[in-house]
């Protein structure tokens, strides 16, 4: 266990250093292939040196580092997460779980096994320079098409552009997919929410990520002078909208493994003494059961309808996304609860509430996810944090699983 701990604190002070990598000085912000990125490949890939792996950057500016088997032949265990970050974020989501890679292929201090690994920074999932997420995890699979290539940043720079412009070919794009030999995918994560520390939990094996809708419901009434139209004689947009938010909440509480929110609320015209004619709700609804989440938002949606018609309302909605949840791999998840168990942790399978690379790369081969226990539940933020001694329950597990599946092979 002390050795463990040593390896952990390294870990977090090698992602702290990570986090120094910035486009904007006092906070931590990194997009795809920006500068900083230049030097998160350099830090990341003077350790992969001292592991012993061969380090490259594939044509979707992903860092790969490689660990070789004993036999070339042998099959490819890909470990990864993603190297970006969103706006003034912590130090740990994303990188947290490729530097975790590097110090398992590390300990391994050159003992061959029989399959490969190779440890994957992915370049991009945050989605923050293109305002479209995953395309590293895209590349790996070889889902990049000319759609994604084409879109542009807030500077009018296509995707295809940045490559270029960070010195990489964009012509080798397709090497950067995953070959025949891949064996299978395993993401360390941060969890990003407060389950696990609310259980006491250092570790959560993620058994499927959410799938999740996300629409714009708009209630239409008719604006009118606040001081003039008596109560019984309105069409209160706004009013109606407020009603059906309380609904969304109980809809949710009532369903369980369902969570749902509005986010945004846009009330036209927006003046303190006029009543509202309009408004738009965002709502986002989730859950891993991809028919329980469909009823729950028919549900919501005629319900929307019957309050509208009660208050003299229209209501109209608009779908945004509708994306099904992703099951992890049952044999690797088995695996890694094992290797949690055998680590002397309690095991607990949980729900990804959030996206994560590993629902990308679960098209492609078989994926599985760990999560550390996230202090305080925060994430995305300046203070977002990790336990010493769950980073290192977190690499014992990993260093386990990699024997279990060594005594698979
Ligand atoms: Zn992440």
């Amino acid at each position: 266990m002390e050795q463990h701990l040593a390896v952990a604190h390294e870990v977090i002070a090698r992602c702290q250093s990570l986090a120094e990598c910035t486009e904007e000085t006092g906070f931590t912000t990194r997009s795809f292939l920006s500068a900083p990125m230049r030097e998160v490949h350099a830090r990341l890939g003077a350790w992969m040196q001292q592991a012993g792996m061969s380090v490259g950057v594939d044509g979707a500016g992903n860092l790969r580092g490689g660990y070789p088997a004993a036999q070339p032949s042998a099959r490819r265990l890909f470990i990864g997460s993603h190297l970006d970050t969103v706006p003034r974020a912590g130090a740990y989501d994303g990188v947290l779980g490729v530097v975790l890679g590097v110090a398992l292929a590390q300990r391994l201090n050159g003992r061959r096994l029989k399959f490969h690994i190779e440890v994957i920074g992915f370049s991009e999932e945050e989605g923050l320079r293109f305002g479209v997420p995953f395309i590293g995890s895209r590349a790996l699979i070889g889902a990049m098409d000319d759609d994604l290539l084409e879109r542009r940043d807030a500077n009018g720079l296509r995707v295809i552009d940045a490559i270029r412009a960070f010195g990489l070919d964009s012509s080798t794009l397709a090497n950067a997919q995953a070959g025949e030999d891949a064996l299978g995918y395993v993401e360390f994560h941060i969890e990003q929410g407060p389950v696990l520390e609310r259980l006491g939990l250092h570790l959560g094996v993620v058994e499927a990520i959410a799938g999740q809708s996300r629409l714009e419901v708009i209630f239409l009434g008719q604006a009118n002078h606040a001081g003039t139209t008596p109560m019984n004689l309105r069409r209160d947009a706004l009013a109606g909208a407020a009603e059906w938010i309380t609904a969304v909440e109980k809809e949710a509480c009532a369903t369980p493994g369902s969570v749902a929110t509005v986010g945004r609320l846009h009330p036209e015209p927006g003046a303190a003494n006029v009543i509202p004619g309009i408004v738009r709700v965002s709502l986002d609804i989730r859950h891993a059961d991809d028919s329980v989440r469909k009823e729950a938002l028919g549900r919501l949606l005629r319900h929307a309808e019957d309050i509208a018609a009660r208050r003299g309302l229209s209501v109209s909605w608009e779908r945004h996304l509708d994306q099904s949840a992703v099951a992890m791999d049952a044999s690797l998840t088995h695996m890694l609860e094992s290797a949690v168990a055998a680590s002397g942790y309690p095991v607990h399978r949980m729900i990804s509430g959030a996206g994560h690379d590993a629902m990308i790369v679960a098209q492609r081969m078989p994926a599985a996810m760990l999560f550390l226990r996230s202090p305080g539940g925060i994430s995305h933020h300046s203070s977002e944090g990790v336990l010493v001694e769950d980073v290192a329950a977190a690499f014992q597990a990993g260093l386990r699983f990699l024997e279990e599946m060594e005594a698979q092979r």
